[in-house]
């Protein structure tokens, strides 16, 4: 007897001319914020979201940037060893060549300072998206400034990749908020596998207010930025004394600056790391 098929899966990719990829990858993370698999060749980036059949995302805010880039879209089923390939994409991750984030299935060549493990799951997070690292470059220069410490909240966390380096750079107690119990789970059991302490909490930040923190790591997309912005405006006791924001574009970064500014928050730097823009903020 054959055996009974496995659930369907579809891979949904699309594939556009490297100048256009930054742009292509900003809208699908907002629409997969799971995370994309990424693909490249002579002229071409390809990302993949994968997902059963109807539940795939609309890609019209992708499709409308075809009006300046050309981009191809395409579906196709995929076959069973489909957990699999999250493995393939995921590479160690070396940030400030101090930092090694690296699959459990992996082993390091060198001691790094900080060294997490991370099996992302369905999450995302595995260090490797520039928004991510520049994150990571925010809480060493915290780090060397002598104040990684005091409570730290982590709003998107993903795979919790952000918590989990934040503690064992001295942070602590650290909460890991998001609104996926998938990446809640993927954040607790690498937590558990890093042998840190992480309490995690459901927080959808489109309307809930995050848990009151010192420091603050946020690694969103900017109209989540200023959402949580407005959130923050009714609650003048909340101001954390740093704000380590990243996922927005660089177009997008004054406009984020000035939503935080308007709670209390005055900027301390700015980073850029191809059309990504990061933005750290102090009370
Ligand atoms: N911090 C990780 C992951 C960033 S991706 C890293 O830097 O690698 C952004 C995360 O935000 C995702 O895990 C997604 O589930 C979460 N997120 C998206 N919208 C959210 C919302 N409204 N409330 C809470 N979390 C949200």
């Amino acid at each position: 007897m054959a055996a009974a098929p496995g659930p369907a899966l579809i891979r949904l990719a699309v594939r556009c001319a490297p100048g256009a990829a930054e742009r292509v990858l900003a809208e699908l993370l907002v629409l997969a914020p799971n995370g994309v698999e990424e693909d490249e060749g002579p002229g071409w980036v390809e990302y993949a979201v994968y997902g059963a059949p109807g539940e795939m995302p609309e890609l019209g805010s992708v499709e409308a940037l075809a009006d300046d880039a050309p981009i191809e879209v395409r579906t196709e089923e995929v076959p069973d060893d489909w957990s699999d390939r999250w493995r393939d994409f995921h590479e160690p991750v070396w940030i400030a060549d101090r930092v090694l984030i690296r699959p459990s299935w992996v082993e390091a060549d060198r001691r790094p300072e900080v060294e997490v493990v991370t099996d992302p799951g369905q999450a995302f997070g595995t260090g490797a998206h520039p928004t991510t690292r520049m994150c990571v470059e925010m809480l060493l220069d915290a780090a060397d400034a002598g104040e990684a410490r005091g409570t730290l909240a982590d709003l998107g966390t993903g795979s919790g990749v952000l918590a989990i380096t934040a503690t064992k750079l001295g942070f602590g107690p650290v909460v890991a908020v998001d609104s996926e119990p998938a990446a809640l789970e993927a954040a607790s059991a690498n937590a558990a596998a890093n042998g840190v302490e992480l309490e995690v909490a459901r927080v959808n930040l489109r309307e809930q207010v995050p848990p009151l923190a010192e420091t603050v790591v946020a690694n969103l997309t900017a109209p989540l930025l200023k959402g949580v912005a407005s959130l923050l405006a009714p609650h003048p006791d909340w101001t954390p004394r740093r704000l380590l924001c990243s996922g927005l574009l660089v177009h997008e970064a004054d406009d984020v600056a000035a939503a935080f500014e308007a709670v209390g928050l005055e900027v301390q730097g700015r980073r850029q790391s191809g059309d990504w823009a990061a933005i750290g903020f102090r009370a």
